[in-house]
């Protein structure tokens, strides 16, 4: 899969060389560690792709770790859609995957180390008393009353927090640093609390719980890792990092590097919010094709090389940025449109009949799978007297720009003949409910003698299509910034899914199978949904349209 990415130099980049020219280290050793409280987001995927690609542009490895030291809030069922995002994204973890949870025991063993150097206590102040005494950003903190106990003393505590011999909250362990440090993160951090839940893969084994900050560091060096590459919110917890691997008795210290967050206009990244948008049914599922989840964006049709090629586009920095949602599906564009075989789907179809079209004939037509690649060959299409054209791709008069169907004008039909629109059939209420139409025989494959049809459109026969059901989706939210938003629940975009009944698909695509991706000639890129499509039940998701309508919208409202 590492065919197609270009490998832009970057300070991470920059980092490794040096350590391998160097001999710091001989090989890149890194890991990608969510916590399984959500389905992976678009943000993930940069991770990933800097965590899994750097490896293996490096011949490295990278392992896939759960950081599962919250028990609260673990579900299988997530670590199993991280598990299925990750492969599906074309990465491949090194060895089984790995769990904070199996490293409980050595945890435990270096906090003892900790005690035993008098480098932690165990502290009774009250959670809110911790808070009062931990002071300000411009106020130093208070050493705890608890903080010179004799370590013998901690020890013994601590062993008996493990035992199970004190209530949930009554006290903690902490590392002994400085109340003074001007990083809040070094004031006595606590790196161990009593808390009875039972843990997905413990049990009931354990009731006291290392913190994010005490495991992160070690689980990462127990597994030798060379380069922890996170995001930039952990950068003021490096110092904690350090300070803990420089104080137990390990090998290993990985070096910690931190990257700017991917941001995406129109949609956003937390996992707290995208899971209220599915708890309380704003979308159908973290899968929804309008989520920035990666299964979300899968099912919508988005391919994993958009995707990896879109993530590697946005850069490797520290700087703080946005990235339009525009850059993402310009991404998914290109790629589908090199890839996505052309099919005809008449949405909202409007019937003609060719009056000078035989009765009972049909004729087979070879249309091609892509303009520019032969290689993708071709399908039959289906010619006959009755067909469907689109109903925006007819008025009954219009200007010179309207290069469609106009009554009394002519237009070639997509890998058919050209036709002319002779008469309008209208109903009581005056809606038009069908054309009449003649076709030119002389014009299949060549242009007209004596007059020039006003563009090209597309159309399926009425006999020889499928029904199908197609779901148009739009941003979830209407402005770029819904995170900025008091409520980001008001910045949803009501009209974020339309759902098209009775449209007509030409013949080829009932062979469709879940997740193949078309173009569906000048309508944009759809897929056959993962779920829901079936042969006896075809159901299409426009993946993203042709063109960048919404930057025709900004850019007129901005005018
Ligand atoms: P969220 O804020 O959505 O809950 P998180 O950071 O809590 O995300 P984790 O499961 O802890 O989610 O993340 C796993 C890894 O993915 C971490 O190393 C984190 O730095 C990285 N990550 C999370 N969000 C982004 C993002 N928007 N851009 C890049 N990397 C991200
Ligand atoms: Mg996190």
């Amino acid at each position: 899969m590492s065919t197609e990415a270009p490998k832009p130099a970057n300070f991470i980049r920059n980092i490794i060389n040096t350590d391998l020219e160097s001999g710091k280290h001989q090989s890149v050793q890194t890991r990608f560690p969510p916590e399984p409280n959500g389905f992976l987001h678009v943000g993930h995927a940069k991770s990933i792709c800097i965590n899994f690609g750097f490896a293996q542009d490096y011949n490295g490895h990278c392992n896939l770790r759960f950081d599962d030291t919250n028990p609260a809030k673990e579900e299988l069922a997530y670590a199993k859609a991280i598990t299925e995002d990750v492969q599906w994204l074309g990465f491949k973890w090194s060895g089984e995957i790995r769990h904070a949870a199996d490293y409980f025991d050595q945890l435990y063993a270096y906090a003892e180390e900790l005690i035993e150097k008098d480098l932690a206590y165990v502290d009774e102040l009250s959670a809110d008393e911790m808070k009062s005494y931990r002071g300000t950003l411009v106020e130093a903190g208070k050493n705890s009353p608890y903080r010179n106990r004799p370590n013998s003393e901690s020890l013994e505590l601590f062993r008996k927090m493990r035992a199970g011999d004190f209530a949930d909250g009554a006290m903690a362990l902490r590392a002994k640093i400085d109340m003074a440090s001007p990083n809040m993160n070094m004031r006595d951090p606590v790196i161990y609390r009593i808390k009875r839940q039972h843990h997905i893969r413990t049990g009931d084994k354990w009731c006291i719980y290392p913190t994010y900050d005490f495991t992160h560091c070690i689980s990462d060096a127990l597994e030798s890792v060379t380069h922890s590459l996170c995001t930039l919110e952990f950068e003021d917890h490096r110092p904690l990092y350090d300070w803990v691997l420089d104080n137990i008795s390990i090998d290993c210290h990985p070096q910690q590097i931190e990257f700017s967050r991917l941001n995406l206009e129109h949609t956003i990244t937390s996992k707290r919010k995208l899971n209220k948008l599915v708890t309380e049914g704003y979308v159908n599922g973290w899968d929804d094709p309008r989520m920035p989840t990666i299964s979300g964006m899968r099912r919508r049709g988005f391919t994993a090389s958009a995707i990896r090629d879109f993530v590697i586009r946005t850069g490797v920095t520290k700087k703080v940025h946005t990235v339009e949602m525009s850059l993402l599906e310009n991404s998914v564009r290109e790629d589908l449109g090199e890839k996505a075989p052309r099919a005809m789907a008449v949405l909202k179809p409007l019937k003609i009949t060719l009056t000078n079209y035989p009765e009972d004939k049909t004729e087979e037509l070879m249309a091609p799978n892509h303009p520019q690649n032969e290689s993708m060959g071709e399908r039959k299409i289906y010619f006959s007297k009755e067909i469907y054209i689109d109903q925006a791709d007819f008025r009954e008069s219009a200007n010179k720009k309207y290069k469609r169907l106009v009554l009394g004008k002519s237009v070639r039909l997509r890998n058919a003949y050209v036709i002319t629109c002779d008469d309008v059939i209208k109903d009581a209420d005056g809606n038009i409910t069908e054309l009449l139409c003649s076709y030119d025989p002389n014009t299949l494959g060549k242009n007209p003698e004596g007059y020039k049809p006003k563009g090209v459109i597309h159309w399926v026969s009425a006999s020889h299509s499928k029904p199908a059901e197609i779901r148009l989706y739009d941003r979830l939210f209407n402005v770029p910034n819904p995170a900025a938003a008091d409520d980001f629940l008001t910045t949803i975009n009501p009209n974020s899914l339309e759902v098209v009944d009775g449209a007509r698909v030409e013949m080829s695509l009932a062979n469709a199978k879940p997740e193949d991706t078309f173009q569906f000639e000048r309508e944009g890129y759809f897929c056959a949904d993962r779920y829901d499509h079936q042969t006896d039940k075809l159901v299409f998701n426009r993946t993203v349209t042709l063109r960048d309508s919404w930057a025709k919208i900004e850019a007129k409202e901005t005018k």
